[in-house]
């Protein structure tokens, strides 16, 4: 079995190729304006609020501007918004070879063609209405503070997978039916469309038709006060992009999806409906990427039945599958989260055991045997000094 992970069949998403993390110089190219210091900071500047640059023309999210200008030099604050977004479009420009923005360019020029075609079906949907979109108890433990308050409403069923109440069910039924209008117009038209991922051939993708912004909205709002909490160790203060998608099960759909890890940081995977049998999502582990196919401890182990309206968050890395849907039809809402800055400094890690089981079970193995030869060394001690 192999585990390669959920890799997308296009790169339409820049997370992964970093966005400079002040570990090395950034050197000011020659006969520009210089604007002092230039290395940027190693960790983000959370008392600054960055400037939005949803109008910058550019193949990279526009919400990596600004989580980039938290990381900008002190002296780069001050110098007007365009030296700013010059300075970081030179950045970024490092870390995405050719090949790879004409690629994300032509997912461009794919996703504009889409929108421009497709007529939606709920415009109430593009736009984040939160009273409308999410259950009361969801809304007030976002709203208070996540961290007590959201303890309240979650379960914890195993380490590091929270499961809570999250989506109106009039919500859910107005999303399935935006997203079967949009399937209908697919097939009447015969527009060739992406799919989600490399393993489901049924679904399609929200951001590809025009539920980017308000999805982007979701992740910003209401999953990284959430993710700043539970997963800071997996750059959940640091979210900055993300792929949202559902994924169909049922008869002429996808029936299983094999044992995987996701192409994220975090992800929230919600029910959407609707009536439906089996399916239940199996969790085996967090794992790194040189540990992704080592075996499973017993208190891994956690099988999920879905619930609509109920959402389910874990660590991108956290290996799982869903089980056959053995009658019925069952969509679920998925969005990966990614953070760009967390992909960037993990080139330069090598122990993972504050995520990973693998590396935490070899670190403590380690801690172990340097302990029992302590032990021995000193026992050895004293026996020699009562002879
Ligand atoms: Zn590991």
């Amino acid at each position: 079995m192999s585990l390669d992970g959920a890799v997308e069949r296009r790169e339409g998403s820049p997370a992964g190729n970093g966005n400079g993390n002040g570990n090395g110089p950034v050197m000011a190219p020659p006969a520009r304006p210089t604007y002092g210091d230039r290395r940027l900071r190693l960790n983000p500047n959370t008392e600054h609020k960055p400037e939005r640059y949803d109008d910058v023309q550019s193949e990279f999210d526009p919400a990596i501007f600004s989580s980039l200008e938290r990381h900008l030099p002190p002296s780069m604050l001050e110098v007007p918004r365009d030296a700013k977004v010059q300075f970081m479009k030179e950045i970024l420009a490092r870390y995405l070879p050719e090949g790879e923005r004409n690629r994300v360019q032509r997912h461009k020029e794919y996703r504009h063609k889409l929108m421009l075609a497709y007529q939606p079906l709920h415009k109430e949907l593009y736009n984040l209405h939160p009273s409308a979109f999410f259950v009361p108890s969801f809304l007030k433990a976002v709203n208070d503070n996540p961290e007590e308050s959201f303890r309240n409403i979650l379960s914890e069923p195993s380490p590091g997978i929270y499961t809570f109440a999250m989506l109106q069910p009039s919500f859910c039924e107005l999303l399935l039916d935006e997203v079967e209008n949009f399937e209908k117009w697919v097939n009447a038209v015969k527009f060739k469309i992406m799919r989600p991922n490399t393993m489901n051939k049924y679904g399609a993708v929200l951001d590809d038709f025009g539920l980017e912004t308000m999805l982007n909205k979701l992740m910003e709002e209401f999953i990284s006060p959430i993710a700043r909490v539970f997963f800071p160790e997996v750059g959940g203060s640091t979210l900055d992009s993300h792929h949202g998608f559902v994924v169909e099960y049922g008869k002429d759909k996808d029936v299983e999806l094999g044992f995987h890890v996701d192409d994220s940081e975090v992800t929230l995977n919600v029910c959407l409906g609707k009536d439906f049998s089996g399916g239940e999502l199996f969790f085996r582990g967090v794992r790194c990427d040189k540990h992704v196919n080592t075996e499973t401890q017993p208190e891994e182990i956690l099988d999920y039945s879905h619930v609509p309206g109920q959402a389910v968050l874990h660590r991108g890395r956290h290996r799982h599958g869903a089980r056959p849907t053995t009658s019925g039809h069952r969509i679920n809402m998925l969005l990966w989260c990614r953070s760009s800055v967390f992909r960037e400094m993990k080139k330069y890690q090598k122990d993972f055991s504050s995520w990973c089981g693998e590396c935490q079970r070899e670190k403590k193995e380690r801690q172990r045997q340097s302990l029992a030869a302590t032990k021995m060394a000193f026992l050895k001690g004293c026996g020699g000094s009562n002879i």
